[in-house]
């Protein structure tokens, strides 16, 4: 009888988390953003501090919002404010759509996410708890978009250091990228990969980094068609965002589970990236995959 009641309530249980998973996470979304600004923050911490040593910048840590007003993006970096503010409307939908993109199929510990911009599908890894998915996709999401935001910040510091020290190196090479907002979205997309994976700890792990290898061949193709897709005003197609995760999951894929111990030269080739570089990454790796396997220890391009 035991083993029915409990049965019974396995069910109960299950058709509770149905419930929860359909409905919007409201006051549960907060929280989350609050917990993975935390988290990111801690995790940052030693990267922060070796930018500024390196760099000399002046460097505060943003503040966050969390804003019920509706918009069309997922989040912003405010350099006015130094502020991040997540959209909760514009997340919930994200979330929605990573469940449509899921299916009803049968979830295994890691899943995969689906970043599409425009027409293409590129895939990310998550843990996806299978009793909230909704939840778990939330994580996911809101830890990949805070990277983003917090590359922003950064690249704000930076330039701001540029404008008040002529001395600095590189100067006229990084004033010039770095005031090219495709630059920028450019930059913190491929941060924003690179550290997702780090934070995770899916370089490490085989069901996580496959993604960013099945990616490669969708963005060596999509770099064929960026011309098109910029040139085309009905596609409106941004192709920073995709360009920049790109770049990432190169990196990635490049050097899998020595991806930490490589960090710095990373953080250092994206603080220089420009969409020329990109580009020339993208292509170098897409047509000759079986270079990422070997050239884990090179200094080449990225
Ligand atoms: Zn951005």
């Amino acid at each position: 009888m035991a083993s029915l009641l409990d049965k019974i309530k396995e069910y109960v249980n299950d058709v509770a988390y149905n419930v929860k998973k359909v409905l919007p996470l409201k006051d549960d979304l907060d929280k989350i953003i609050e917990s993975e600004y935390e988290k990111a923050f801690e995790i940052l911490d030693k990267y922060i501090e070796y930018i500024k040593r390196e760099y000399g910048i002046d460097y505060k840590i943003p503040r966050l919002e969390i804003s019920e007003d509706e918009s069309s993006y997922d989040a912003w970096y405010l350099p006015t404010r130094n502020e991040i503010c997540f959209f909760k409307e514009s997340i919930e939908e994200y979330i929605d759509n990573e469940l449509k993109f899921l299916g009803y199929k049968e979830i295994n510990d890691i899943e995969y996410l689906n970043n599409s911009i425009g027409s293409k599908i590129l895939l990310y890894p998550s843990y996806i708890n299978k009793k909230n998915k909704r939840e778990s996709i939330a994580e996911s999401i809101t830890r990949l978009v805070m990277f983003h935001e917090f590359w922003h910040s950064i690249d704000f510091s930076i330039l701001d250091k540029l404008e008040k020290d002529p001395t600095i190196k590189n100067r006229y090479y990084l004033l010039t990228i770095l005031n090219d907002r495709d630059n920028i979205e450019l930059r913190a997309s491929a941060f924003e990969v690179v550290m997702y994976y780090l934070a995770n700890g899916f370089h490490k792990h085989k069901n996580g980094y496959v993604a960013a290898y099945a990616n490669i061949p969708i963005c060596r193709t999509y770099i064929e068609k960026i011309d098109i897709l910029e040139k085309n005003k009905n596609t409106k197609e941004y192709v920073p965002y995709g360009l920049g995760f790109c770049y990432g999951n190169i990196v990635v894929a490049k050097y899998g589970s020595s991806l930490k111990e490589n960090i710095y030269k990373i953080i250092d080739d994206i603080i220089h990236l420009n969409k020329e570089k990109a580009i020339d990454v993208i292509k170098l790796y897409g047509d000759n995959p079986d270079k990422l396997l070997h050239d884990k220890n090179s200094n080449s391009v990225i």
